[in-house]
C-alpha cells in the first residue's frame, strides 16, 4: 500500500513537472515570438536597397533610435520653411565617459543629390554593425550626423522637378529657394553666386537668412562648444572629387593645408587601388571653382576645426544626379571608406 502511493506520488510530480515545463515553453516561445515580432517591426531595410522618400527616411531614424537606446540620440534641430523637421542623429559610445573628438557628417543639403543621404544611411548602418571597418571608428570619435539638411527641397524632387537644387522658402520676385551652400557668412554671396533670386545658386537676400542653414550653424557651434567637434564632411554628388577648404578665394588657405592634402591624396590613392574608381583631390576653391558662402569653408574658419571635407560622389556625368538604385551600395561604400582613410590620418597622428 506504502510503495503504491508512493508510485502515485511520484507519477503525479512529474506530471506537474511536465505541465509546469509545457507552460514555461508555451511562456518563453510567445515571449520570444514577441521579440522577433517586435524585431521585425523595426527591421530597417538594407540602406542601399533603394533611393528613400523623407517619410521613409524620417521612419527609419526613428526605427533606428528606438532599436539603439544606448548609442542613438535622435533630435530635431530646426523646422523648415513647410515646417518639416531638420533630424539630428548621433551615435556615440560613451562607456568610458571619455569626451573623444566629434565628428559632423552633413547630408542632403542639395535637393537633387538623392545619393547624398542614401550615403549617411549607409553610413549609419555600418557603424551599427559592429563587424564593419568603419565602426572600428567609434573607438576614436562620437559621430554626429545630419541626415537630411533640406527636407523641403528634397520633397520637391520627389513631387515636382527631380532636379531642383535649392530649399523652398519664399524669395523676391515670386521665385523660390535659396542655395543653402551659398548663404553661410563666408565672404558672402562675393564668388561663384547669383544675387538674383530666380537663379539656382542664389546665396540668399542676406547670410544665414534660411532656418536650414541657422539649424546647421547652431547644431555645428553647439557640438564645438559641448562635444569637442574636429571635424566635419560635407557630401554632395556628383564629380568624384575630394575637397578641402577654402573654396571661397583660391588664395586663401588653411594653415594645416598640407595636411589636408596628404590626407585627400592618400584617399584617393586608396579608392583606385580597391575599387578603380577615379577621384580627383585637392583645395576646392583652386581645384573646382571659387564658390563662397559654403558650409565647409565656414566651419573651417568660424569654428576653427581641424579638418573638414566635401565629397562630391559618383558619378562623373553619366547618370550624374539621377544615380541609379544599382549603383547605391558601391558610391555609399566609396564614401564611407574616403572618410575612414581622412578620419585614420588624424588617429596616426
Ligand atoms: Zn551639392
Amino acid at each position: 500500500m506504502k510503495s503504491l502511493s508512493l508510485l502515485f506520488l511520484i507519477v503525479l510530480i512529474s506530471h506537474l513537472q511536465s505541465v509546469y515545463s509545457a507552460s514555461l515553453r508555451k511562456n518563453v516561445s510567445e515571449k520570444a515570438g514577441r521579440l522577433k515580432e517586435q524585431l521585425r517591426s523595426l527591421k530597417i531595410e538594407k540602406p542601399f536597397e533603394h533611393f528613400r522618400t523623407f517619410e521613409e527616411i524620417e521612419r527609419d531614424l526613428k526605427k533606428w533610435a528606438k532599436t539603439h537606446p544606448e548609442l542613438i540620440t535622435l533630435g530635431v534641430i530646426g523646422q523648415t520653411y513647410h515646417k518639416r523637421n531638420i533630424y539630428s542623429f548621433s551615435i556615440a559610445d560613451n562607456d568610458c565617459g571619455e569626451n573623444k573628438p566629434a565628428v559632423l557628417i552633413e547630408c542632403g543639403m542639395h535637393a537633387r543629390e538623392w545619393v547624398s543621404p542614401a550615403i549617411c544611411f549607409h553610413m549609419i548602418n555600418e557603424l551599427l554593425d559592429y563587424n564593419s571597418k568603419f565602426s572600428n571608428l567609434l573607438a576614436s570619435f562620437d559621430f554626429h550626423m545630419i541626415p537630411m539638411l533640406n527636407p523641403d527641397g528634397y520633397v520637391y524632387t520627389w513631387t515636382n522637378d527631380r532636379l531642383w537644387r535649392k530649399n523652398r522658402s519664399p524669395q523676391a520676385k515670386g521665385c523660390v529657394g535659396v542655395d543653402l551652400n551659398r548663404n553661410f557668412d563666408i565672404d558672402f554671396c562675393v564668388a561663384g553666386s547669383e544675387t538674383d533670386p530666380c537663379s539656382h545658386i542664389f546665396c540668399g537676400p542676406k547670410a544665414f537668412s534660411e532656418l536650414e542653414s541657422q539649424a546647421f550653424r547652431d547644431y555645428a557651434t553647439q557640438l564645438k562648444q559641448e562635444n569637442n567637434l574636429k571635424h566635419s564632411f560635407h557630401i554632395h554628388s556628383y564629380g568624384q572629387m575630394i575637397t578641402y577648404p577654402y573654396g571661397y578665394k583660391a588664395e586663401a588657405t588653411v594653415p594645416n593645408a598640407e595636411k589636408l592634402e596628404q590626407a585627400v591624396y592618400k584617399a584617393a590613392m586608396i579608392i583606385k587601388n580597391l575599387t578603380g574608381t577615379e577621384y580627383t583631390y585637392g583645395q576646392s576653391g583652386k581645384f573646382i571653382y571659387e564658390a563662397s558662402g559654403g558650409g565647409d569653408d565656414w566651419a573651417m574658419m568660424y569654428l576653427g576645426l581641424e579638418s573638414t571635407y566635401c565629397i562630391e560622389n559618383q558619378d562623373t556625368g553619366d547618370y550624374g544626379f539621377m544615380l541609379s538604385n544599382r549603383k547605391i551600395k558601391s558610391a555609399a561604400s566609396e564614401c564611407t571608406e574616403i572618410m575612414t582613410v581622412l578620419l585614420q590620418h588624424f588617429i596616426e597622428d
